[in-house]
């Protein structure tokens, strides 16, 4: 298969540097560390930038580029909601002035 863009790519793109790199592999910390301890203090993601898949040990989780862009998605995504959700807690006492 040529990859027309890499789990590399895509990690340096969405991540940026990555926190260790161990010969072929690149660690990273999850984008999703719900179901790590620390927030993944020790990286758990690793990049082969030779076989071009990348893994999540603790997640259960590997695959493609495709499916790192889509993880990294998710997480952007999950960001954005809590965005909003902190938005709506600082307009919430500003609305509530505006009616009484
Ligand atoms: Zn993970």
């Amino acid at each position: 298969m040529n990859a027309r863009f890499t789990c590399e790519d895509v990690a340096r793109a969405a991540l940026g540097e990555p926190v260790k790199r161990e010969g072929a592999e690149l660690l990273y910390r999850c984008p999703l560390p719900e179901q790590h301890n620390n927030g993944d203090a020790h990286p758990s993601l690793k990049i082969n930038t030779t076989k071009n898949v990348w893994s999540c040990f603790p997640c259960n989780a590997k695959g493609t580029a495709w499916a790192l862009a889509a993880r990294v998605s998710e997480a952007s995504a999950r960001l954005v909601a809590r965005m909003n959700l902190e938005m709506d807690m600082i307009m919430l006492p500003v609305v509530r002035w505006c009616w009484c």
